[in-house]
């Protein structure tokens, strides 16, 4: 059996990742969704195994220290990581995978996984992505700033990136990412 493909998604804070994978889960059920584990307070909403598995500082370092992680990094001032198994049985089980993790986190990923598919979300420009970071409303001034500035050094990297999408239209941006995932799958690998 053909092992998986490991899809990785990466893209400044506010850019919309997590609504853009919500609704390809939604829409696209042949690929699993790898949840992270985080030392980030929960938000409003959030569910513990759902959105992420929530640590303390000490839980997840000693993850690190068991190498249960496939890739982790500091991201905006907390600590988020990929666990191992969930990865590696489904992509032997030869099911896709996607993760969303930032940019640090794929430069790790990259090393382990380099046939992985790196797919890279930007915003139509900063502006925007200022805007959308007001209208989501979770993140203080300086939380905001924090994740502005990074937005800067994180678009430096775009060009690592397999793929890039701007998300403009969030029904154009799935169908992209959609279409990617399906065409990898008929890729032949050499
Ligand atoms: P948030 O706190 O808004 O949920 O996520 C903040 C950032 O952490 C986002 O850029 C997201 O892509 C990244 N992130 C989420 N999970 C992981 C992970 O497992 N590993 C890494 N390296 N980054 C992650």
């Amino acid at each position: 059996m053909n092992k998986g493909n490991l899809i990785v998604l990466s893209g400044p804070s506010g850019v919309g990742k997590g609504t853009v994978l919500k609704k390809l889960l939604q829409e696209y059920t042949d690929i699993e969704y790898s949840i992270s584990a985080t030392t980030r307070p929960s938000r409003k909403g959030e569910i513990d195994g759902k959105d992420y598995f929530f640590l303390s500082l000490e839980e997840f370092f000693q993850k690190v220290d068991n190498n249960q992680f496939i890739e982790w990094a500091k991201v905006h001032d907390n600590y988020y990581g990929t666990p191992r198994d969930y990865v590696d049985k489904t992509l032997g089980e030869g099911k896709d995978i996607i993760l969303e993790i930032d940019i640090q986190g794929a430069r790790m990923v990259r090393e382990s996984y380099p046939e992985a598919i790196y797919v890279f979300l930007l915003p139509p420009s900063f502006d925007e992505l200022e805007k959308r970071l007001n209208k989501r409303g979770t993140e203080d001034e300086k939380t905001k700033e924090i994740r502005l500035r990074n937005a800067r050094t994180e678009m430096k990297e775009l060009a690592n990136y397999d793929y890039q999408i701007i998300n403009d239209d969030l029904d154009e941006t799935v169908e992209k990412l959609k279409a990617i995932i399906i065409a990898e799958k008929c890729r032949v690998r050499k």
